[in-house]
């Protein structure tokens, strides 16, 4: 005599949640079914060796469709049910978490579902009847339980005598309100490889369309082979085919950690950043397993922003797949995770610079932007984690150095560290500023990434040396005799460099005689604060404030432009605008600096040419 239970409450709420919002995620059902196929067999194996009422079996899931009744059967050699146990396990979420999630979760949340499973109610996402055949050791008869996944489910015996389970889905006709948009999908046999082959590929189990006798999947997934085994080329056709590359990944890490949180990680850097690597449609993250089930494609909370470019997935065993743990602990478990990675990419980074600075380099070379970024983003947070990853070619050198390989060898009297920042190396070097740094042989980091600058704004210092723009007013560099004498020349000049500076009112805050300047005759550079190459880089963001930097022009009292000038000032001072003018966009030019007025200034050039 069959008998009708009905669902407990918690179920009831969830089995109508899963009818009703996940179609977008509809073919979840087959990978939680399969899963649960491969947890019976687990513990039917565990028992047979302690139990001498379990036997063992050559142990397998078979999946079969019949076109013309609608329905497709998973069916397992595991462990069974008995009575209470269908009762138990299909009509109640026995698990403690499971009503807190309930609560939690509202109808627009339903995300989490695709991510983590529902279990066995997934069935009811695409089966208006499921019958679950069964047969337990524990039990003498078989019993069948079905039900249309409402309110209530029957239970009967039945005559099953082989241990394990089958589970009939007798598909729906459509979805609610959408006659076109059927389920035959399920019932195509192509259709259903190719998702054992995308979800559960790596099951330990052999999964087989009945009647084959090829396993659909490879069951030993290539992470938990140990690293000995594991070809080079199986790595690379590994990740060609499951991150869709076609060159070879740059670096491949693998990770096998066991003890109070046990996964593997295989994890790869690309050769090139995806094509929409810089746009915002790219999405970080890893794929996540839990015991070889695919979970979930792109877990963002496993890889930081600044690794964002690394691909690869995780497996754990003790993820659950089910919703009925606590949230709480799959976040605990999962941050855990995620920080053991960061620093183990950090580790690798940093053995490859050390140990194949030539590998280092094709790859800092496609990810700088986004390891700088990672600094300047966290507002320092990161400040030790990134620092020595970074590398810059300098004054003196065409190869790459580290923060640390600069101080390492800059000069002993040296108490910060320099920079200067530009569009190219070759600007960089024709700057007026490299005039006195040439002369005294110092070391001068290109800046050349607009990040840069804005970066060490956040590091502020390296190992307790301050870093130093060569293109700010007070780079102090110059010895004492060469300062008194320039001061002298300015106190006799002080009109002139008055008037200059009313000539150039608004645009500059200071005209002054520069100590740094040798074959050039005339620098700008910029006061505390902003540099005039970051007030640039503001100025072209979108939505940009109106920021300034304080302008600073410095004249070389040893080039023959100043006599010139001293003359124009003494003869025709109302020439001395046109000079001005001249000499201000040139140091403008030289910076690689916008021109504010181009018109002004070939009209003062013009003028002075046409004299
Ligand atoms: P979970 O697998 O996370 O425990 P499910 O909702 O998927 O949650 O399954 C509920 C329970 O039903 C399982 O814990 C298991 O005890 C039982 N079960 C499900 N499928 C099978 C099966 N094929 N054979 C034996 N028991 C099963
Ligand atoms: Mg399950």
């Amino acid at each position: 005599m069959a008998k009708t239970n009905a669902f407990k409450t918690e179920s009831q709420k969830l089995l109508h949640l899963v009818t009703h919002s996940i179609y977008t995620q509809k073919e979840i059902f087959l990978r939680e079914l399969i899963s649960n196929a491969s947890d019976a067999i687990d513990k039917r194996h565990f028992l047979s060796l302690t139990n001498e009422k379990v036997t063992s079996d050559g142990y397998k899931i078979e999946i079969s469709m019949d076109k013309e009744f609608k329905t497709l059967t998973i069916k397992d050699n595991g462990i069974g049910f008995t009575e209470e146990e269908l009762v138990e396990n299909l009509g109640t979420i026995a698990q403690s978490g499971s009503k807190q999630f309930i609560e939690q979760l509202d109808k627009n949340d339903t995300n989490i579902i695709g991510q983590f499973g529902v279990g066995f109610y997934s069935a009811f996402i695409v089966a208006k009847s499921v019958k679950v055949l069964t047969k337990s050791p524990f039990s003498d008869t078989g019993y069948v339980w079905e039900s249309d996944g409402v309110s209530t489910y029957q239970i009967d015996t039945y005559d099953k005598t082989d241990v394990g389970t089958e589970i009939i889905l007798t598909l729906r006709d459509n979805i609610e309100d959408e006659e076109s948009e059927t389920f035959d999908q399920f019932l195509d046999e192509f259709e259903i490889k190719q998702l054992v082959k995308k979800y559960s590929d790596y099951v330990r189990y052999p999964i087989y369309i009945k009647g084959d006798n090829k396993p659909l999947n490879q069951m030993t997934p290539l992470w938990k082979r140990s690293k000995q085994d594991i070809k080079e080329e199986d790595l690379n056709a590994f990740y060609k085919h499951q991150f869709n590359d076609f060159e070879d990944p740059l670096h491949v890490i693998h990770m096998n950690i066991e003890g109070m949180l046990t996964y593997q990680a295989l994890l790869f850097i690309p050769k090139k950043p995806a094509y929409n690597f810089y746009s915002e449609t790219y999405e970080k993250g890893l794929q996540l397993y839990s015991k070889g089930v695919f979970i979930q494609d792109k877990n963002k909370d496993l890889i930081p922003d600044h690794f964002k470019f690394v691909k690869g997935i995780v497996d754990s065993s003790d993820l659950s797949l089910n919703i009925s743990r606590e949230l709480l602990q799959h976040d605990r478990q999962l941050k855990k995770i995620a920080s053991n990675i960061e620093k183990k990419i950090k580790s690798e980074l940093e053995k490859m610079l050390e140990n194949d600075r030539e590998r280092y380099i094709t790859l800092f070379d496609q990810y700088k932007n986004t390891l700088k970024y990672g600094i300047y983003q966290s507002f320092g947070v990161n400040k030790e984690l990134l620092q020595d990853l970074i590398l810059f070619k300098t004054n003196l050198s065409d190869e790459y150095i580290t923060f640390k390989e600069y101080v390492s060898r800059k000069k002993e009297d040296q108490k910060e560290i320099y920079y200067a920042t530009g569009k190219s190396k070759t600007q960089i070097m024709n700057l007026p500023q490299m005039d006195i740094i040439n002369e005294k042989g110092y070391e001068v980091l290109l800046f050349t990434d607009e990040i840069d600058e804005f970066m060490i704004q956040i590091m502020n210092s390296y190992e307790e040396l301050p870093f130093k723009s060569i293109q700010t007013a007070n780079l102090d560099v110059t010895d004492e005799i060469k300062k008194k004498e320039v001061e002298e020349k300015a106190k006799t000049h002080h009109d002139l460099l008055l008037a200059i500076k009313e000539n150039l009112s608004g645009k500059v805050s200071m005209v002054k005689l520069s100590t740094r300047l040798k074959d050039s005759p005339v620098c700008i550079v910029s006061g505390e604060g902003l540099s005039l190459e970051m007030e640039n880089i503001l100025k072209q963001m979108p939505n940009s404030q109106e920021v300034k930097a304080e302008r600073i022009l410095e004249l070389n009292p040893d080039h023959k432009f100043f006599e010139v000038i001293k003359k124009v000032y003494k003869d025709s001072p109302e020439q001395l605008k046109n000079y001005s003018t001249l000499l201000y966009n040139q140091a403008l030019i030289i910076e690689g600096l916008p021109m504010e007025d181009p018109l002004e200034y070939i009209t003062a050039m013009n003028e002075l040419l046409l004299k």
